[in-house]
């Protein structure tokens, strides 16, 4: 500290001490807690202020002080309901997994699987099924309205679910919707679009998507409704579920029938012990599994990872291409700094600093990308949609791998986002960010490890180790935008990834502590004990202590 800062501070400190502040701790410490507030909140904001005072040389009472910590406590949060035991997604665990990578790596408009993807699949499906209503009742159809509830409410704002809903809405999926479409939504939230039911035609717009209630006793905290309306009368009415990472459910939905696995598994050690025993990969598992749950040949499973891959690879160009001076939508005000990163980081003088440079800028890249609402790709999700990419394009683009050793990545870093979701949530919403960027780190360094034809106990220990080190890892968007912290984030989870790999592929792996399956069921007891206001809410951490100018 400044001598003269010091010593003026010290002055007033005397001076302020005709009734010396600290003489009499009673005035230092608020009596009682108020009823209803964070105790801990409470004590800090309490005890900030009277430092504060304290140092302007004036003092304060503890009464006083009461009356401004309360004025500036945060609003409380009523802990979100129990997700519905009867939601698919809740039973988790039950049986072999049957999840398909179609189901699973979807393309779509970020910023958020849960908040984009799946609301716009929601209004796509509603409409699906409004257009095969009788005749009869579409010819009395006046008006479409689509109701937002819980997070989608608390955070749908930031995430842009009204233009991803409308979207929807007026029949865009999200894998071909057009970028452009939902900026120009953006632009001109007045426009109307015509909604052909039968011989009818409804015009919709932003204003038949309504925020409700943030709080209440929902099946899941991110739940909406769709109507088609007589007037008051209601005609169609459908609530849905967006669950994470773009995955949908409805009220009595019940899980579409699949064929059995070629290899049944819960767990990672059942999934390791039929590539062990077969002497095949965790891939090559994972690929017969697809084939045989699926109906599909070799080829259809390839084709469709190639589509995934080239999807991601173009993400990163297009983020490495938009201009340094590039800000992202928002009240944030973010500047886009991949293509900065990138360039400086080709100029570092070590070969190390140039690869983890560059790694960040290819995961900053793309998430970026996520920021900006253009298409990227759920692995899990939106916000952690940098981390894979990243990993891709470094291996296919830099480092020159053969693709057919990325697709084999892809497929055993299904594996991995497959016991996350069967055991733990790729959801924010009820498991803050170690569910997404933890997850897609986790995938990662099971792609990276098996691109590198490592053994299925190294894919095993690398994907384990990068899931243990985002354990706890809370979800608290800057002002509910999928920017700050979590562009940066998906940096730090791709280089976590090749950190995981690093050390996998490097220790002795029979001595490897901890089993991937134990580390899941951590990520699952977390998410269940993680306080509400850091699942996606915007309610604390970052988002609190932030202040946007
Ligand atoms: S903090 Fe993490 S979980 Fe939350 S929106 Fe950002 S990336 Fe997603």
């Amino acid at each position: 500290m400044n001598k003269a800062l010091d010593r003026s501070l010290i002055k007033r400190l005397l001076e302020a001490d005709c009734e010396d502040p600290l003489a009499s701790t009673d005035q230092l410490t608020s009596q009682e807690i108020p009823p209803g507030v964070d105790r801990r909140t409470f004590l800090m904001r309490s005890a900030v202020g009277g430092a504060a005072a304290v140092m302007m040389g004036h003092s304060i009472s503890a009464q006083e002080r009461t009356a401004k910590a309360l004025a500036t406590l945060p609003q409380a949060s009523s802990p979100k309901p129990p997700l519905a035991a009867d939601l698919n997604v809740v039973k988790k665990g039950q049986g072999p997994v049957l999840t398909t990578a179609d189901e699973f790596y979807k393309v779509g408009p970020g910023p958020s699987s849960s908040h984009t993807i799946g609301p716009m699949r929601i209004t796509y499906d509603f409409y699906q099924r409004a257009t095969k209503l009788p005749a009869d009742k579409l010819a009395r159809a006046t008006k479409l309205q689509v109701n937002l509830f819980g997070s989608l409410s608390a955070t749908g704002k930031g995430h842009g679910t009204e233009r991803a809903a409308l979207a929807g809405l007026v029949g865009n999926e999200p894998a071909t919707v057009d970028p452009k479409f939902l900026d120009s939504l953006r632009d001109k939230p007045d426009q109307t679009f015509p909604v052909k039911l039968g011989d009818k035609s409804i015009n919709v717009s932003l204003k038949d998507i309504i925020y409700d209630a943030t709080k209440g006793d929902f099946k899941h905290p991110n739940t909406m409704t769709v109507k088609v309306l007589a007037g008051d009368e209601v005609l169609l009415e459908q609530e849905y579920y967006s669950v994470g990472g773009g995955f949908i459910e409805w009220k009595g939905y019940t899980p579409p029938k699949k064929n059995p696995p070629k290899y049944p598994f819960r767990l990672m050690k059942e999934l390791r012990a039929h590539a062990d025993n077969n002497k095949i990969s965790i891939a090559k598992v994972i690929l017969a599994n697809e084939m045989s749950i699926a109906g599909r040949t070799e080829a259809e499973v390839y084709a469709f990872i190639d589509k995934i891959i080239n999807a991601m690879v173009a993400t990163v160009k297009s983020g490495l291409s938009m201009p340094e001076d590039d800000v992202l939508p928002g009240p944030i005000k973010l500047h886009s700094k991949a293509a900065t990163v990138y360039k400086r980081a080709m100029d570092d003088r070590y070969a190390a600093d140039k690869g983890i440079g560059a790694l960040s800028a290819f995961a900053l890249a793309a998430s970026e990308e996520n920021g900006r609402g253009h298409l990227v790709i759920t692995a899990p999700t939106g916000g952690s949609a940098g981390v894979m990419p990243a990993l891709v394009y470094g291996l296919l683009e830099i480092r020159k791998l053969d693709r057919q050793k990325v697709r084999e990545g892809m497929l055993a870093a299904l594996a991995i986002g497959y016991l996350c979701k069967h055991h733990a949530t790729l959801s924010a919403a009820e498991g803050g960010c170690q569910a997404e960027i933890g997850v897609a780190s986790s995938m990662a360094a099971a792609l990276t490890a098996t691109a590198y034809d490592a053994e299925s106990r190294v894919v095993e220990n690398a994907a384990e180790s990068a899931l243990e080190h985002h354990l706890g890892m809370t979800c608290d968007p800057v002002a509910g935008y999928v920017q700050v912290p979590c562009i940066e984030r998906c940096a730090f989870g791709a280089v976590k990834a090749w950190t995981a790999y690093a050390i996998a592929s490097n220790e002795i792996a029979s001595r490897h502590r901890v089993d991937f399956d134990a580390t899941v069921m951590a990520l699952a007891e977390t998410a269940k004990d993680m306080n509400s206001k850091y699942k996606e809410t915007s309610e604390a951490g970052l988002a609190l202590s932030v202040t946007l100018c």
